[in-house]
């Protein structure tokens, strides 16, 4: 039959179509699908091409998202703060760099050797294959850009489920991805999600044959899911830190780190201090300090009683105040402050509702203890048993390894605000995903791999 024009322009025009559905973002951009089994099976695709991939291949899809989340830092500040209501856009922006100058690439995927007379034994470091990540709202798209650069490192990819109430923020870090994946020579869809993320695509990612392992970083009650998934778990869950003071720390610095650390992005963070545990000697002092130099507010007790009734619901936080700012927090209950005020104050016990709880608000409740033994006790009732983050400022180094013996965190920054723990003022790595319930700590790209023994017997040793 011959070739008419018409149908060769047919031909290109299909072409043309199918060339463009291959390269066009989905509606919520790419790796953004409307089914949970599409997003993992597309994931899964990919992850053949990431597997195939040398280490140097990998990390320059790595290096191309490290630069572009320093590039998109403030859009991302902004859209997490505007769609979720929560957090500050400055505090955000340093989050976003942050987490692309110092979260840990292909570097932190290394071999273990063993030569001898019997031969070479290696350990080395192998994907699970497509990750399940759960993500919180709190640090949307950090944990969306921290769980990424880790898990492609480790030779995975990843599809997420994030909060419902940061859909959009998680969405546009993960269109983000693909993008620099793509630019880098890498594959689309290293990153994918579902347009419309519910606890029932959760579950089918939970449940999903091609899903050997699941991160989730968020409260109790998804860390229990997970765990109870019958998958492999990283169990990422809620922290309440207490920061002790004694009686040898410098009582002034330690009033200036505690409410840096406490108010930022408006106490967000699962590491942030939320309440204070100070020896009765010091206690006055550093509420002084707290008041005159660092922008605190005293609450009366009246006050007190009005921020529980308006902060706390009988079904638990009111989500309306969470990472929401002091003098917002204080505007909600009638009382008018100034600019420089961030941070509310109250010295209480600490079973109050404020102090017990996890509040995710500048409201720091301080806990007087008779002396360092009586403080030790009441912190670590205060943590709750989380094993996730606590603090001190002290000079008594025997005081130090006491209170980090009996607090068992994954982490405990001493004599510094807490975000030092994420290496923002402090040596280390940084991650948003403390594996406190589960214990592997601070994740980074190894710990989102399996261990493999390579044996070489009787041969390969040639000392
Ligand atoms: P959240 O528990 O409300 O939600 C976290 C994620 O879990 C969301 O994606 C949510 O949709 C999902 N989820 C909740 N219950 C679930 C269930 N039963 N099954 C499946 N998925 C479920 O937490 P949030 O408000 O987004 O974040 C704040 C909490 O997360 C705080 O408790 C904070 O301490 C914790 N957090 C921990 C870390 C860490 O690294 N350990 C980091 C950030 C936040």
């Amino acid at each position: 039959m011959p070739v008419s024009e018409q149908m060769v322009q047919d031909i290109v025009k299909e072409v043309m179509a199918k060339l463009q559905i291959a390269s066009a973002p989905a509606a919520g951009g790419r790796g953004v699908f409307a089914d949970m089994n599409e997003a993992i099976a597309q994931a899964k695709k990919a992850q053949k091409i990431v597997h195939a991939m040398s280490m140097d291949q990998r990390e320059k899809i790595i290096s191309n998202i490290r630069k572009k989340t320093i590039e998109n830092a403030e859009i991302l500040a902004r859209m997490g703060v505007e769609e979720t209501g929560m957090g500050n856009v400055g505090h955000k922006i340093l989050k976003h760099r942050l987490v692309a100058e110092k979260t840990p690439g292909t570097e932190d995927i290394t071999t273990t050797a063993w030569s001898g007379d019997r031969g070479l034994t290696l350990i080395e470091m192998g994907p699970f294959g497509v990750i399940g990540a759960i993500t919180p709202c709190t640090n949307p798209s950090e944990t969306v850009i921290c769980n990424s650069i880790g898990m492609i490192a480790g030779g995975n990819t990843v599809v997420f489920n994030p909060h419902p109430a940061a859909v959009k923020t998680s969405m546009y870090a993960i269109n983000m991805i693909n993008e620099a994946s793509i630019e880098a020579g890498g594959p689309d869809n290293v990153a994918c999600t579902v347009l419309k993320p519910t606890l029932e695509s959760s579950n089918i990612m939970m449940k999903h044959k091609d899903i050997q392992l699941i991160a989730a970083t968020g409260g109790p009650g998804v860390v229990t899911a997970v765990l109870s998934s019958g998958r492999r778990g990283i169990g990422a869950g809620a922290g309440n830190p207490p920061a002790l003071v004694d009686e040898t720390a410098d009582i002034r610095k330690a009033a200036q780190d505690i409410v840096n650390g406490c108010t930022f992005d408006n106490n967000l963070p699962c590491i942030a201090e939320k309440e204070v545990v100070a020896v009765d000697s010091i206690a006055d002092e550093l509420m002084h300090y707290m008041l005159t130099e660092q922008g605190c507010y005293l609450a009366s007790k009246e006050e007190q009683d009005k921020l529980v009734a308006t902060v706390l619901t009988p079904k638990g936080l009111n989500r309306k105040c969470v990472g929401r700012d002091a003098k917002t927090l204080l505007g909600m209950i009638g009382v008018t402050v100034p600019d420089n005020i961030r941070c509310i104050i109250f010295e209480g016990p600490m079973e109050h509702p404020l102090i017990a709880e996890e509040l995710m608000m500048p409201i720091l409740g301080i806990v007087r203890a008779k002396d360092f033994d009586d403080a030790v006790e009441k912190a670590v009732w205060l943590e709750h048993g989380n094993r996730h983050s606590a603090h001190i400022h002290s000079k008594n180094i025997d005081n130090i390894t006491k209170y980090a013996k009996a607090i068992d965190t994954a982490i405990l920054v001493k004599n510094a605000p807490s975000y030092a723990a994420i290496g923002f003022g402090g040596e280390g790595f940084c991650t948003f995903t403390i594996a406190s319930r589960t214990g592997e700590g601070l994740t980074s790209a190894s710990t989102f791999t399996k261990r493999r023994r390579c044996v070489m017997s009787d041969s390969l040793c040639i000392r």
